[in-house]
């Protein structure tokens, strides 16, 4: 049962990476592993995913002590054709094994034009977006399907019950003297981490997200937490659905990896991603897609009568929102915190050495 709701805390972007980083090093992370991993997770916290955030170190820690996860590890390569590449990531811990997976396709795209980076069997890669924007301060174009391996809790289309995960996609749009488009979403009605977020603050998910163990609608985040569980509903009906099955093709079973085929086996979660990665310079039309892509944002944002607000595009959300928690922390649960303390006096960290932090 979770904790009742109290105001959440604030915390600097600062101390979080600091937290990060003392979990991770008692755990066994080296120096690099640390701030990659404090990088991404804070990162995703100041984007307002906090479902990505340092709200997953409990989850890591559990697959960790059930050694499930292999820190300090590289991805292996084992095929090169030229135009792709097919990485091991060996349960690695995905914030370093998909940043070195992305580092070997853009240097391959850079070289080639394009590069197809098939990474299977990583721990959590977690927000994709992170993925996108990697290869997009590069000035090349990406396109990433992922698969989950964990306890099924998406139900397919037409069914009841869950058979898969909440499988992400995410498209990164580097664009001329402006931010990268980032479009990047879970292909359930929300993602997981979203509704163990509201379960931890006490709040109810909106109409049409989940199903009860019985199949019947239910705004209770508990659905999913508390035996009976039910099941999360694909996004967009049909389309949602037929987009996680092609996670299930292109991540799970044509990067080496695997598709979803029962309840899970193991603690850990584990991520396959088949990226695309395109160089717009090396095609010879980078000056055509940069200002198509330009005329386009402009044409889309015009304002027109009754249109308000101001439409967005993809990724300004995210940047809107870490200006702001830059500006006034980043909020975080009690119970979330409570769970993150757990988790790093498992591995010795003592609650007073964490509490410190928060003052
Ligand atoms: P979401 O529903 O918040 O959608 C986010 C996307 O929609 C972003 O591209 C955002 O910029 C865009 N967006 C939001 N509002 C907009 C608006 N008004 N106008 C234009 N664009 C707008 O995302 P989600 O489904 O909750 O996913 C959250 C995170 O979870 C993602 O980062 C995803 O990668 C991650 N995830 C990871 C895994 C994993 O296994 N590693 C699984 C599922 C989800």
């Amino acid at each position: 049962m979770a904790l009742p709701s109290g105001q959440d805390l604030k915390i600097t972007e600062a101390t979080l990476r600091a937290v990060v980083k003392t979990i991770f090093k008692a755990a066994g992370s080296n120096e690099r592993e640390c701030e990659l991993l404090a990088d991404h997770l804070v990162e995703a916290n100041l984007k307002g995913h906090d479902s990505h955030g340092v709200g997953m170190i409990p989850a890591y820690i559990t697959s960790l002590k059930a050694n499930e996860l292999t820190l300090n590890h590289a991805p292996r390569l084992v095929t090169d054709t030229g135009g792709a590449l097919v990485l091991d990531g060996g349960n690695g811990l995905g914030q370093s094994i998909a940043h070195d997976a992305m580092v070997m396709g853009i240097e391959r795209a850079k070289k080639t034009g394009s590069a197809i980076v098939a990474l299977n069997n990583s721990h959590h890669i977690g927000r994709i977006g992170h993925w996108a924007e990697q290869c997009a301060r590069e000035g090349l174009v990406s396109i990433h399907f992922v698969n989950v391996i964990a306890e099924p809790v998406v139900a397919p289309f037409g069914g009841k019950v869950p058979k898969l995960v909440t499988n992400p996609i995410s498209i990164g749009i580097p664009r001329r003297d402006a931010p990268p488009v980032i479009v990047d979403f879970a292909t359930s009605k929300l993602a997981h981490g979203k509704i163990r977020v509201a379960y931890n603050k006490g709040v109810k998910v909106p109409d049409g997200t989940l199903l009860d163990a019985e199949g019947r609608p239910t705004n209770d985040p508990a659905a999913m937490f508390e035996a009976p569980t039910g099941a999360i509903l694909p996004f967009g009906e049909h389309k949602g659905w037929t987009l996680a099955f092609a996670c299930e093709a292109l991540a799970g079973a044509l990067t080496g990896g695997q598709a979803m085929k029962g309840p899970a086996t193991k603690k850990s979660i584990i991520n396959n991603m088949l990226s695309i990665i395109v160089s717009p310079e090396a095609l010879g039309t980078q000056a055509n897609y940069l200002s198509e892509l330009e005329s386009f944002v402009h044409w889309a944002q015009l304002p027109s009568e009754g249109q308000s607000p101001t439409v967005l595009l993809p990724g300004d959300p995210e940047r809107a929102t870490k200006a702001e928690r830059l500006d006034h922390g980043i909020p975080v649960d009690r119970n979330t915190w409570l769970q993150i303390v757990a988790a790093g006096q498992s591995v010795g960290v003592s609650d007073a050495e964490l509490n410190a932090y928060i003052g």
